[in-house]
């Protein structure tokens, strides 16, 4: 097989499964934003994803209408990037289809996130939580995206894209998708819950006080870093101190990546100090830099119906690259159009 180049271009999306969080914010919108005038850049609100568990659905056309609110408080320019919702461009669900008889039970079965959030619920889950990476799979690949810059936790269900790509292009015998690269840089590609420094911070975690809200309030915000667990330790001379002490681990990351520098900065300015004196600089720091974006957010929202137009716009622009890419497919597969 001759080896295609493929166009650089970015994809990536976010599930409107509940409010956005500080990881959601320092792992992907803040990234994504930064990738925006270097390549094509393709943004999401997956709300697919988001059914594969229950959602209410007054309480989803909202979150959709929040992360895209989202995206757009924090930088991204709806003419620079393409931004829709997932559902309004049909070609996901039908490559999705496609992709479900390329992948293997056998690599389902090694998806740690379906474990992590079946529990010990396993079966009586959806099928849709089940087969989820084969529609993240056809959300990348219908873009013949080259980069997918995501928070650590779905860097396995990108490498799982680039085995349905390679499976599809070896069994069909033709180089059509791309080997798609997971971008997972900066210190807070895994962002954790602020009660247990073992687990990530995720918008659909049990309690709230494990997550900072992007549109908590200045109060929120500091009370939920003074409850935030700790240790008896004053912070280090050096980064490498912080082995073993996750949640302190955790805390200075955060500070790292609202303040874009690095964790040993930070630690420079800071050896020594105790909680009592970092947590509220923590606190404050992030105050100033989601204040501004909660209240774009609020204004945003108070006008649905241009948020509406800018996801129809974006997703019109997003079919007209998918169209043909889904056709070409269906011809490689053999189906009659
Ligand atoms: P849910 O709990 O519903 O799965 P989530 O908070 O995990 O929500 P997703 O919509 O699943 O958010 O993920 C959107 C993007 O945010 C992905 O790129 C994911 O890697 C990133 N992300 C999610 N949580 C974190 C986190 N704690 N730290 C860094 N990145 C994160
Ligand atoms: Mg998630």
């Amino acid at each position: 097989m001759t080896q295609t180049t493929f166009t650089p271009r970015v994809f990536s999306g976010i599930k409107p499964s509940g409010g956005l969080t500080l990881g959601n914010y320092l792992g992907a919108i803040k990234r994504f934003v930064g990738m925006q005038g270097q390549m094509e850049t393709i943004y999401c609100v997956v709300d697919l994803h988001a059914i594969t568990v229950w959602q209410d659905p007054k309480e989803l056309a909202h979150a959709t209408r929040e992360v895209a609110a989202g995206y757009l408080a924090a930088g991204l320019d709806p003419t620079q990037s393409i931004l829709f919702n997932q559902s309004r461009v049909s070609q996901h669900a039908e490559l999705a289809w496609i992709f479900n008889c390329v992948a293997r039970v056998g690599w389902m079965n090694r998806m740690t996130q379906f474990k992590d959030k079946a529990g010990a619920n396993a079966e009586k889950v959806s099928l849709g939580l089940y087969a989820y990476p084969s529609l993240m799979a056809a959300d990348i690949l219908l873009y013949h995206a080259t980069h997918v810059p995501v928070g650590e936790d779905q860097k396995q269900h990108v490498e799982l894209t680039r085995d349905i790509a390679n499976k599809f292009n070896h069994d069909y015998k033709i180089d059509f998708f791309p080997e798609t690269i997971p971008v997972i840089d900066g210190p807070a590609t895994r962002v954790m819950n602020l009660r247990d420094g073992t687990k990530k911070m995720s918008k659909s975690g049990e309690s709230d006080m494990e997550r900072i809200n992007m549109r908590d309030d200045a109060d929120t915000i500091a009370k939920k870093f003074k409850k935030s667990k700790s240790d008896q330790d004053v912070l280090p001379e050096t980064v490498e101190g912080l082995k073993d002490r996750p949640e302190a681990r955790n805390l200075v990351d955060i500070y790292a990546a609202l303040s874009d520098t690095t964790p040993d900065a930070v630690i420079a300015d800071y050896a020594g100090a105790g909680w009592g004196r970092f947590k509220p600089a923590l606190a404050d720091l992030a105050v100033a830099k989601l204040a501004p974006i909660s209240d774009e957010m609020t204004r945003l929202m108070d006008d649905p119906a241009e948020i509406d137009r800018i996801l129809a716009d974006g997703a019109d622009r997003a079919r007209a690259i998918a169209a043909p890419i889904l056709a070409q497919t269906y011809e490689i597969v053999g189906l009659l159009r």
